[in-house]
């Protein structure tokens, strides 16, 4: 290219058509069919909690969501079972695929909660079951072996409220609040079709102010990028506006208009699942799964587990401060007397750690020690 770049206007004519051809296509374009065609071959998990008493349909609308009969062993306890009954956690995890794309998907189905007669602190083995995976999560990255972690954080949660009160019942407000800074909560009007247009919207207002009332933070769909097509912002805005979701489930198909589809057969007519002028199940589903999962993770992974991480890393170094061990590496994980090279990758780590807390301070809540491992640190 130097040569030819003498004062010769031949020659200058074909170096800029070089550089405009080479400028037209470097190949980085491709960057995003790098990104789909290696996450497409990972395949994609994703773990979603049901919570809300027994009967309240959420077996059902999981089936009706992913088409897939989860529930397959699952063993309905009578009334006597039931009151000696604590909140148990039980994982179902199946393995879908659609257009060559795999989902592992897992459902953390919580029964018992709110079927005793006294539900104080019925939430507890839930929070409890949250964090013991925000737990695990950190253990695996803070360890050696970084690249095969598996991830069984809790992405969403739908929250199941019952179609037949006046609004929040005190356990929905407990529950909900001992939740909203663990786990992305999708609250749900279970089994809409027992109301009418009116008294779901009804239903509905009511929900929305005793969530504000109650300072109750359920998930909050991102906002909409300005340069989004109206269509998109007509369907976002409808999105925002019609939770919490008033949904139907149903695992039959019935005959409707001459078509098969997926509903509830009443002496009085038909109410199908994917109508949208019968419920929201259709704007749940394309929510859930169509267009806000992937950010369903990410603030499962950019707040709720950093805000668990930056709590972890806090107690951990005031523990130590405490105990006047500032000197030594933090240790994240028991380790039996490491070789040189482990403690060098664990000096590392201890490093990186070191350099979170002081790149995120915004995360720390409590006041840093003052002791002079702190300030030779600083
Ligand atoms: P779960 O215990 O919360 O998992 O509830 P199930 O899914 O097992 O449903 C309990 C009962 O409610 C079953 O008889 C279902 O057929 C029925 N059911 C489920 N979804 C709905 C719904 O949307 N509307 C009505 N009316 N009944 C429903």
């Amino acid at each position: 290219i130097f040569n030819l770049t003498r004062h010769n206007s031949d020659n200058c004519s074909f170096v800029s058509s070089l550089f405009v051809q080479e400028k037209q296509y470097v190949g980085f374009a491709t960057l995003p069919n790098q990104v789909h065609r290696k996450s497409v071959k990972k395949g994609f998990d994703f773990t979603l909690m049901v919570a809300g008493e027994s009967g309240m349909g959420k077996s059902t609308l999981v089936n009706s969501l992913f088409l897939t009969d989860l529930y397959k062993d699952r063993k309905l306890l009578n009334a006597e079972e039931r009151i000696n009954q604590t909140v148990e956690i039980i994982k179902h995890t199946v393995d879908i695929e659609e257009k060559g794309v795999k989902l592992k998907l897992t459902i953390v189905d919580t029964p018992g909660f709110g079927d005793a007669v006294n539900n104080n602190e019925c939430w507890k083995p839930i929070t409890d079951y949250i964090d013991q995976q925000f737990e695990q999560y950190f253990r695996d990255e803070s360890g050696l072996n970084r690249k095969n972690i598996q991830d069984n954080r809790v992405h969403c949660c739908l929250y199941f409220i019952p179609p037949f009160g006046h609004g929040l019942r005190p356990v929905d407000v407990e529950f909900m609040k001992a939740l909203h800074e663990k786990v992305n909560i999708i609250p749900l009007i279970a089994k809409a079709d027992c109301l009418t247009p009116n008294e779901i919207k009804k239903l509905k207002d009511r929900i929305r102010e005793e969530i504000d009332k109650f300072g109750i933070k359920v998930y909050q769909f991102p906002e909409c990028d300005s340069d989004e097509d109206e269509e998109f912002k007509q369907l976002d805005k409808e999105l925002k506006e019609c939770t919490p979701f008033a949904v139907i489930g149903s695992n039959t198909v019935v005959e409707a208009r001459g078509q098969r589809v997926r509903g509830r057969l009443y002496p009085w007519g038909i109410v199908e699942v994917e109508n949208q002028s019968h419920c929201d199940f259709v704007k749940l589903r394309n929510m859930l799964i169509r267009s806000h999962m992937h950010d369903l993770k990410d603030v499962t992974c950019d707040v709720h587990y950093e805000n668990y991480r930056a709590q972890c890393i806090q107690e951990m170094t005031s523990k130590l401060a405490q105990d006047n061990r500032m000197e030594s590496p933090i240790p994240i994980l028991p380790l039996s007397t490491p070789d040189v090279e482990t403690e060098k990758l664990i000096k590392m780590k201890d490093e990186e750690v070191w350099r979170i807390i002081f790149r995120r301070p915004q995360y720390f809540y409590a006041e840093l020690p003052s002791s002079n491992a702190w300030n030779k640190k600083l």
